[in-house]
């Protein structure tokens, strides 16, 4: 839902070469059972030797990929910045311009609040509850998160449609447990919001006493918001999350705003349904409109516009809201700002900043052998549905055919977005951030209603990840993740076949994981599968589910099943699939034996190699409230878990005991 800020990752690539030490016998912990605990095994030695930096809140390889990437995008906008020649609204001048006046610490110094200021005053004018619905979308294309989000989907029922969407929002804090759950830690958190928000407020101009009366007010409002919030479990469901309605519906949901209205004024095109993804939280927030005074809804807008810029205000902002971050996720200083503005600049103008990075990064020969590895990696799942035998032939027939008609994507897009209607100039830094976020707010409203622009990614391509989308049944790898320790062209075949043919394999199995399944090949909403056979997918889905709710981090939170299966199925999956993929492949036969470790071996040791990580206990409470990924060690342990074939390949190696024992869970 967020805009500039979601796009924080940011990769580059590495010079290729790293392949003379690719088993890295310095990274393994050989005091370590590799069937008890095979992450720290594998790992034991790296963990010990890059400790968390104190800018970050978790270090691994992802960081340190993303840290490599970002030295290189450094140079491209320092070279950006520094040529004079860049023609007049060219990508290039746009990309310099953004990064010297992310750069120009004493110009945001020197103008304090005022980038605000326009937006402050509007608030300031807000008398009467039915004022806030323009109040609400002025603010919310700005890409401030007020009270709840407008955005655009491929229809579930018809993926060729684009239609719009209506989220549930306005929560300063990473999710609604945050605000209700009975527990000491997170009850810290609480007070250390309410406590930041009123000193924002000051930073605005109200006197102490003011400010600490309206945090409590705000926070008290937000906790109701909370309450009516659909957890995140329960928005996995894709029914869950789909009610088309018509105008006349949306009055009746949600009668205080007047949807018209708000829908012109964000800037939406006529519409006569849209998704009304959570009915009730609406429900909920129209009566707040009506029932929460209007003083108390210019402080709950006036702090959520300042929570979304003050990272590009002055050091008096930008260090009151370290705080924040540093309460939730446990860093413990500021990333180098010139970090933070490239991380701002890949959400401004990430096509363009990354269209020049591939065109260093991503030579064809390399793109090809990838496309290899996918390929193989495919044939296994093929391979597979064929013979498995929990499916009746009529499910195998639809699932063999959605496999089929994936739609594969590798490295970059082929069109590149256009950003020639945004303007970007060496003025105010925020300035800058605001116009791109009313830049991309419009740019997505404007698909309402078209058919889908296939050619679009989601992500930029400088980006170290991967990614499945349902609608579309496509699988995504950008080129950020196309580099080692994930893919080496020169690295022998075990270790890519262990890491980017696992990372394929798992994008293809999230459209058969617990919320992939429910769409067909051609991305609608469809059940495909026979009865019979749905029951016994269920089944297994709950085998994960419970498997993965025993895991804790920070002592004693839990991680919610029901919130990391697909990523545990598409983890298990992928990591089987590239397992049979390699075995079925030409380089395998002649695969080296290595410092002792057979090809099998070091398949399985380049797989944990890549979920390598530490987080501080607050970032692990953060994600294991909110985010679908298990930590790095239970990708690696958990998913081994329900790998036969890893006990016997590393049984040898364990000095004492065996694998813990337990229900096996069996999927794909
Ligand atoms: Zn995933």
């Amino acid at each position: 839902m967020k805009r500039v800020a979601l796009l924080a990752l940011i990769a580059l690539l590495p010079a290729a070469g790293v392949t003379a030490n690719a088993l890295h016998s310095e990274w393994l912990d050989r005091s370590a059972n590799p069937l008890q605990d095979f992450f720290q095994y594998a790992n034991g030695g790296f963990l010990r030797d890059n400790p968390i930096p104190a800018a970050y809140s978790s270090w691994g390889q992802f960081q340190i990929l993303n840290q490599q990437n970002q030295d290189f995008i450094h140079e491209l906008l320092q070279a950006a910045a520094a040529d004079k020649a860049a023609a007049p609204g060219s990508d290039t001048q746009k990309v310099g311009n953004f990064y010297a006046s992310g750069m120009d610490e004493t110009a945001a110094e020197r103008a304090g609040i005022r980038p605000l200021a326009g937006e402050l005053t509007r608030i300031g004018a807000l008398r009467r509850p039915a004022q806030l619905t323009d109040a609400l979308a002025r603010l919310q294309s700005l890409g401030v998160d007020a009270l709840f989000g407008i955005g655009q989907m491929q229809d579930f029922a018809d993926s060729t449609r684009v239609v719009g969407v209506l989220q549930q929002g306005g929560l300063g804090l990473p999710d609604r447990d945050y605000y209700l759950k009975d527990d000491p830690k997170y009850a810290a958190i609480r007070k250390a919001y309410e406590e930041h928000i009123a000193r924002m407020l000051v930073l605005l101009g109200d006197a102490t006493p003011r400010a600490t009366a309206a945090a409590r007010e705000v926070m008290a409002l937000e906790t109701r918001l909370a309450g009516a919030t659909m957890p995140v479990e329960q928005r996995r469901d894709p029914h869950a999350i789909f009610h088309m309605t018509d105008l006349a519906g949306l009055a009746k949901a949600a009668p205080s705003i007047a949807w018209p209205q708000f829908l012109a004024a964000v800037g939406a095109p006529p519409l006569e349904r849209i998704n009304l993804a959570m009915p009730d939280f609406f429900a909920a927030a129209s009566k707040e409109i009506d029932s929460t005074p209007v003083p108390v809804w210019r402080d709950y807008l006036r702090w959520h516009l300042v929570h979304e810029y003050a990272p590009f205000l002055s050091k008096a902002f930008v260090g009151e809201n370290f705080k924040l971050a540093q309460a939730i996720s446990g860093s413990k200083e500021l990333l180098p700002r010139w970090r933070r503005v490239l991380n701002a600049e890949n959400g401004a103008l990430g096509f363009a900043v990354g269209h020049e990075f591939v065109k260093h990064r991503l030579p064809p020969e390399a793109r090809a052998q990838v496309v290899a590895i996918l390929h193989d990696v495919r044939a296994a799942l093929q391979e597979d549905l064929q013979t498995l035998v929990w499916m009746s032939d009529a499910t195998r027939a639809k699932a063999i055919d959605k496999l089929q008609m994936i739609e594969e994507r590798i490295g970059y897009p082929d069109v590149w977005r256009d950003y020639s209607m945004l303007r970007i100039d060496r003025g105010s830094y925020a300035g800058n951030v605001m116009r791109a976020n009313l830049f991309d707010n419009a740019r997505e409203l404007a698909k309402i209603g078209k058919p889908v622009d296939r050619s679009e990614w989601v992500y930029p391509p400088q980006v170290v990840n991967a990614y499945y989308q349902p609608s579309r049944n496509s699988i995504n790898f950008l080129a950020g993740i196309l580099q080692p320790p994930f893919f080496d062209a020169n690295a022998p075949a075990a270790f890519n076949y262990g890491a980017i043919g696992a990372v394929i394999g798992h994008e293809i199995t999230h459209g058969f994981d617990d919320r992939g399944s429910q769409f067909d090949g051609h991305g609608n909403l469809a059940n495909w599968w026979a009865p019979e056979d749905s029951e016994k997918f269920k089944a297994a889905v709950a085998c994960i589910a419970a498997q993965y709710s025993t895991y804790t981090v920070d002592g004693d939170l839990h991680l919610k099943g029901g919130l990391v299966t697909g990523e545990a199925i598409a983890d298990l999956g992928g990591l089987l699939l590239a397992y049979r993929a390699f075995h079925a492949s030409p380089a395998y036969a002649s695969a080296p034996t290595t410092d002792g470790y057979t090809p099998d071996q070091q398949f399985f040791l380049s797989f944990a190699r890549f979920w390598a990580e530490h987080m501080r206990p607050e970032q692990a409470r953060a994600y294991a409230a909110a985010d679908p990924h298990p930590p790095g060690q239970y990708r690696v342990n958990g998913t081994l878990a329900n790998v036969p074939q890893f006990a016997e390949v590393f049984g040898a190696l364990a000095q004492s005991g065996g694998a813990p024992a337990g229900k096996r869970c069996v999927i794909w």
